[in-house]
């Protein structure tokens, strides 16, 4: 990975934002800026070289992971090691992510800087950067794309009336830790029946019906990135009306992908999704954001919601997954994950989109 020039980018942003250093306490972030995948650190980005902080527990996992800045271990918080460091050295402006910070350790800081520096919230520059991703970042997210494609076919023969929605979910995540994925990327949905019209129906004691849909929302992180995919399929022979909301979701899902490209506003991509869900008359059905960023954490900017401003930019992956919910009935969605480009966008999830009846 090329920390070197996420370094040198987030350098300039100290500059710019004219702050003595950055104390970044974001994991993911941490993660995007030197490597380390430990769960306690702060990177601290001054205009010199950045210096990291742990604790004991990940001196040799910081040494051989972290690229690009000097290693520190320290007993106790990373969080106050980097504010005695900012003490010493006389760092009197310090930027720090609120959005990632509690309460509670934001007046650690301000206490163990003893009132001699000043905090400032730089919102969320970080996930900025990470919006764009790169090619060594690419290779990694079609990857983890790609095997969470193919538990699709794993999960399929257990879909049958009376088994409980837990069981296709463990099936699921099985099958990925034997592939290889270091966890799922979120918890595994699986909503069956009436339950299908929770949008995040959590897979459930719930049994399979003889007939009905089945929503399945599933994702593997496979070194570091995350995928995630929708399919919805039918258990049994599909009435009428469930496969016209079936094809209503399949069209507005393709106006969506066809409405990704760079320069666009991500407002613009929901908005094509709405407008078709709307001439079918189910867009107030339709009650969720069109779709996100996704990159080492599932949920990342930007956000494909109404009124997004945001323009796509080429290098940004996000999902497109509008969904048609009935209360009582049961519900449908289609999720893919796209690379953003100059004339468009590539699809990134290999698996197809047609109603599959079981
Ligand atoms: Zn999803
Ligand atoms: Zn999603």
């Amino acid at each position: 990975m090329d920390y070197a020039r996420r370094q040198s980018a987030m350098r300039k942003q100290v500059e710019e934002l004219r702050l003595d250093a950055l104390l970044v306490a974001h994991l993911p972030n941490i993660r995007y800026l030197c490597g380390f995948t430990g769960s306690a650190a702060v990177l601290c980005l001054g205009l010199g070289r950045p210096v990291f902080f742990t604790d004991g527990r990940y001196t040799a996992q910081a040494h051989e992971e972290v690229a690009g800045a000097r290693v520190v271990i320290r007993k106790g918080s990373p969080l106050l090691a980097a504010a005695q460091f900012a003490q010493k050295n006389k760092l009197r402006s310090l930027g720090i992510e609120a959005a990632h910070m509690t309460v509670a350790s934001r007046a650690a800081l301000r206490r163990a800087l003893g009132g001699r520096a000043r905090l400032r919230d730089v919102g969320p520059v970080v996930e900025e950067l990470r919006m764009i991703k790169d090619a060594g970042e690419m290779a990694l997210i079609r990857e983890a794309v790609n095997l969470g494609a193919r538990l699709l076919n794993t999960a399929l023969p257990a879909i049958r009336p009376g088994v409980a929605e837990t069981e296709i979910a463990a099936e699921l995540e099985y099958a990925a830790r034997r592939a290889g994925a270091q966890a799922m990327s979120f918890e595994t949905i699986v909503a069956a029946g009436p339950r299908s019209a929770m949008p995040h129906g959590a897979a459930s004691a719930a049994l399979i019906p003889r007939r009905g849909f089945v929503i399945l929302d599933f994702g593997v992180i496979l070194h570091g990135y995350c995928s995630d995919m929708t399919r919805t399929v039918h258990v049994g022979k599909i009435p009428a009306g469930d496969r016209r909301m079936y094809n209503a979701v399949r069209e507005a899902q393709q106006a969506a992908v066809d409405a990704v490209r760079a320069g666009v506003a991500c407002g613009q991509v929901d908005r094509a999704a709405r407008n078709g869900l709307y001439r079918a008359g189910w867009a107030r059905y339709f009650t969720h954001s069109t779709g996100h960023g996704v990159g080492l954490e599932i949920h990342e900017p930007p956000r494909l919601g109404r009124g997004q401003t945001e323009l796509l930019r080429p290098g940004m992956v996000v999902t497109v997954e509008p969904g048609v919910y009935l209360p009582g009935r049961g519900g449908v969605r289609i999720e893919d994950m796209l690379l953003v480009t100059g004339g468009g966008c590539e699809v990134l999830t290999p698996a197809p989109r047609d109603l599959i009846e079981l």
